[in-house]
């Protein structure tokens, strides 16, 4: 899923300085699911704005706000998101570019999208994929150098591991060392050591 994280109440409060009333669109899917997004954070959110003096009209959750038939469906008819000076949306960037694409309303996006991640418990995330476009989990036995090593290296291990930890991290595995424990034991190991992934583009990620 995609997670999100929290705009500080600085950029809110001034995000919001021209709207006197506001409308809070939420995502039910992984922006909720991180809790960046559910039911207390549209509370807490709520109860910041109007503390601040702004009025809150409503607010809904969509199903999934990058869904642009849903945001359409759930938000063009509703009358206080169509009457409110701005609509703060609690999703991921293509959720709120959604609701920007099928409404004229002011849309303040108040998470920032981090990274594609795994849950391993509620509120701890592994940020496992980085979207690069060019996937080389096929030759890593489903294990990402590019976001799992902090040099992003596609051909590994760097000289700096020890004793199978990370260099820059004493308490981390070493990726590489990982995907040749997987390699060697799923017995693709000598492909592995015959094998060169060519560069990537060093696409931001
Ligand atoms: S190589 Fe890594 S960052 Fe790129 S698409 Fe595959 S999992 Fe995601
Ligand atoms: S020790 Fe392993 S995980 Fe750490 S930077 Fe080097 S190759 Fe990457």
């Amino acid at each position: 899923m995609i997670i999100t994280s929290k705009k500080t109440s600085e950029e809110i409060l001034e995000s919001v300085s021209g709207a006197d009333t506001l409308y809070i669109v939420s995502c039910g899917s992984c922006a909720s699911k991180c809790g960046t997004g559910d039911q207390k954070a549209v509370s807490e959110l709520k109860e910041f704005l109007e503390k601040n003096g702004k009025t809150v009209l409503g607010n809904i959750e969509l199903d999934s706000a990058c869904d642009m038939r849903l945001a359409k469906k759930d938000l063009l008819k509703n009358e206080n998101f169509l009457k409110a000076d701005a609509v703060i949306t609690l999703s991921c960037g293509a959720g709120s570019q959604s609701i920007a694409k099928v409404s004229e309303k002011i849309i303040i996006p108040a998470l920032n999208s981090e990274y594609v991640g795994s849950t391993e418990r509620i509120g701890v995330y592994k940020k496992f994929c980085g979207i690069c476009g060019e996937c080389i989990l096929i030759e890593t036995q489903g294990i990402c150098p590019r976001t799992r090593c902090p040099k992003s290296l596609v051909n590994g291990p760097c000289g700096g591991f020890v004793n199978g930890k990370c260099e820059t991290d004493q308490t981390k595995d070493c990726t590489w060392v990982l995907i040749y424990e997987k390699l060697k034991k799923n017995g693709k190991l000598d492909k592995f050591l015959n094998q060169y992934i060519p560069p990537k583009q060093n696409k931001e990620y």
